[in-house]
């Protein structure tokens, strides 16, 4: 029988946050809800301009998604690509959009680069293998559309090139986003974290934020603590809103699909072996409806391999047993290799497949990456944080989008484990 350890393969062999212990205080300027990578990047603003911050988790920092995610870092350009999004909303908007996402990057290199944040980052590219020649020709469109994008680049990978690339016969060529690379998230995390402390913020883990109520002074803010009354309150809670289900964020969790991603982590293996499989060491993805993502450890001596996770129960046998079974389609040798880590985590789809922030009845917000928050969470953090102090430049395209929900939904997707099996079949279908 096998075992998976069910902590991030990430946890290991680095230091936890170094958390300041101290009594919640009685009043503070800002209280933000999530220690991930949006509630910290946004109080490390904050703080910067003099305020007082007082954030709360729920959870050990590290647990939501920020401390757990494949460290893949792009511009996360939006499905439905150009051409979706120009029916929905115009080809300006739609180009302004798909922009954010270049913008997001460049902001998140700069941001890394002034705060002097030691996260293994590499902008390695990224390669995406595609199975079948339909799709790469609708790929190649869709990319040469978006070359009108600053600072996008690509190029295409035949299929008698495929090993420069990659150690796997699965594919039938595929395209290398140049702009994209990779990192380890729990360093980035705890970095952030240590900033956030060293500014002089108080960050409060395990500790769950529950009513907030309007005051004169700005909110009453109940926790399974004390209280605490804040000038004003950030939302930061992505994809474990619904979990810990404050009536007060009601708002948002009716706009959240909070959906279960899921990763392996490989035993170490022989350099010669990473060497064969990723010859450039790249970050790697594949045309499956049901997403994949894998790429070696930032070590390199490991591989890490995510998809959704289709466990109903979470459970790290079960959802670890079916990445492997994906990850040995891509690289069958692994199926002798023994997979050490399993473990998973929540993000946040919207149901127009965007990202939103601004302020709902007095509550500020930076919500629903769809999967793709590393680079988009510290970036629209910024923008939130000069909207909040009144800087200038704090727009974005997904301002004026509005933040749909749909009748009767009440931010449990139920439906979530049927779409899953009809993508898993049509991937079949698909030959993938
Ligand atoms: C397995 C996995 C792989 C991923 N891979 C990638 C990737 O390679 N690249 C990429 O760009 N993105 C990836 N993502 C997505 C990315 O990790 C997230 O979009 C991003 O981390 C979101 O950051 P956040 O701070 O908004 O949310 P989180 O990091 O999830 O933090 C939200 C926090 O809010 C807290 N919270 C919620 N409600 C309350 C409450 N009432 N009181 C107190 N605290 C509360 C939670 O405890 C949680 O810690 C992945 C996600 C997962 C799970």
């Amino acid at each position: 029988m096998q075992h998976f350890q069910d902590t991030p393969y990430w946890h290991q062999n680095v230091k936890n946050a170094r958390l300041k212990k101290a009594p919640i205080p009685t009043n503070t300027d800002f209280v933000i809800i999530g220690a991930g990578f949006t509630g910290l990047a946004t109080a490390i603003h904050l703080l910067r301009a003099g305020k007082s911050v007082v954030l709360f988790d729920a959870m050990k920092i590290g647990d939501g998604a920020s401390g757990k995610n494949g460290g893949m870092i792009g511009p996360s350009l939006h499905k439905l690509g150009l051409d979706g999004l120009t029916n929905m909303y115009g080809v300006d908007k739609a180009l302004a959009i798909l922009q954010e996402g270049m913008n997001a990057i460049s902001y998140f290199k700069e941001f890394i680069a002034t705060e002097k944040i030691d996260c293994d980052l590499k902008m390695t590219g990224r390669f995406r293998g595609i199975t079948n020649l339909k799709d790469m020709d609708s790929v190649i469109k869709d990319c040469e559309n978006l070359m009108v994008l600053d600072g996008f680049k690509f190029n295409v990978v035949d299929k008698k090139d495929i090993h420069d690339e990659i150690g796997s016969d699965l594919y039938q060529g595929g395209i290398v986003y140049a702009q994209d690379g990779g990192l380890h998230p729990y360093k980035l995390l705890v970095s952030l974290a240590n900033k956030v402390s060293e500014l002089g913020g108080q960050i409060f883990e395990e500790t769950m934020v529950g009513d907030i109520v309007k005051s004169p002074s700005g909110f009453n803010v109940k926790t399974n603590l004390n209280n605490i009354t804040a000038g004003k309150v950030i939302v930061a809670s992505n994809g474990y809103t619904k979990r810990f289900s404050s009536k007060s964020l009601s708002y948002f969790y009716k706009r959240l699909l909070p959906i279960t991603s899921a990763m392996i982590a490989t035993e170490e293996l022989p350099k010669e072996t990473i060497d064969r499989l990723f010859p450039k060491r790249r970050m790697h993805g594949g045309n499956h409806r049901l997403v994949q993502y894998y790429r070696a450890s930032p070590d390199n001596k490991r591989i890490l391999f995510g998809a959704r996770g289709t466990d109903p129960w979470d459970r790290s046998l079960q959802n670890g047993t079916e990445l492997k079974r994906h990850l040995t389609k891509i690289f069958p040798e692994v199926n002798d290799i023994k997979i050490e880590h399993s473990w998973s985590g929540k993000v946040a789809y919207t149901f127009d497949h965007t990202p939103h922030l601004g302020i709902q009845d007095g509550l500020y917000y930076a919500i629903g990456y769809c999967g793709s928050g590393v680079t988009r969470s510290i970036y629209l953090a910024r923008q939130l944080s000069r909207r909040i102090l009144g800087e200038p430049n704090h727009q974005t395209a997904f301002d004026d989008l509005g933040f749909q929900s749909k009748p009767l939904y009440t931010g449990t997707p139920w439906f979530m484990p049927a779409v899953l099996k009809w993508h898993s079949f049509l991937d079949r279908m698909d030959g993938n």
